[in-house]
């Protein structure tokens, strides 16, 4: 080998290492996201990665890319875990934030969408860290409660009162608005 190729291997294989380690990097990334995100620990947010990309024939590396450039968590994850609904166990947090509950609120829609078969259940779309609770609903009464941002649909009881105002109430169901004005 001349010099020049002797460089231009090990500058290329230098190039290969780190691409490897990149692509490493990222996914162990979208591991911590997704865990945090969901409650699903390190093995569950693989196993959550790697379905999703699965089942879209993407690259593990693209979508764990999409799930840490995006502050909104990427379609294919949603739309597994919708599916999985039943082993969706969220963990308790400092703070469950706006954007959480606009995640249950998304999982909710896109469980609409796919389980379009008389299931009624949804997930209750309160701010409590611990709540893991189904509220019965049907997707058209879904689409009615979330046909404005900032509303969501909750177990009856579950609003935060000094953070949210009860727009309806029914024994299934409560309609809350993000948000606690005098002027309703
Ligand atoms: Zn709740």
């Amino acid at each position: 080998m001349s010099d020049q190729h002797e460089s231009t291997f090990w500058r290329e294989r230098a190039e290969q290492l780190q691409t490897a380690l990149d692509t490493r990097v990222v996914i162990e990334q979208a591991k911590g996201i997704l865990g945090e995100r969901f409650g699903l620990g390190i093995e569950g947010a693989f196993g959550l990665l790697r379905h999703a990309a699965r089942r879209r024939r993407m690259k593990l590396h693209t979508l764990a890319q999409e799930v840490v450039d995006r502050r909104d968590t990427p379609e294919p994850i949603v739309e597994s875990l919708a599916l999985h609904v039943e082993t969706f166990v969220a963990v308790p947090r400092d703070e469950r934030v706006e954007r959480t509950k606009v995640l249950y609120a998304q999982l909710n829609r896109k469980i609409a969408a796919l389980l379009d078969d008389g299931s009624r259940v949804f997930l209750c779309e309160c701010g409590n860290p611990l709540c893991n609770e189904p509220i019965e609903l049907d997707g058209d009464e879904l689409q009615v409660l979330h046909s404005k941002d900032g509303f969501f649909a909750i177990m009856p009881g579950h609003q935060i009162p000094d953070l949210e105002t009860v727009i309806r109430e029914t024994p299934r169901y409560a309609l809350v608005r993000h948000g606690v004005s005098s002027a309703a």
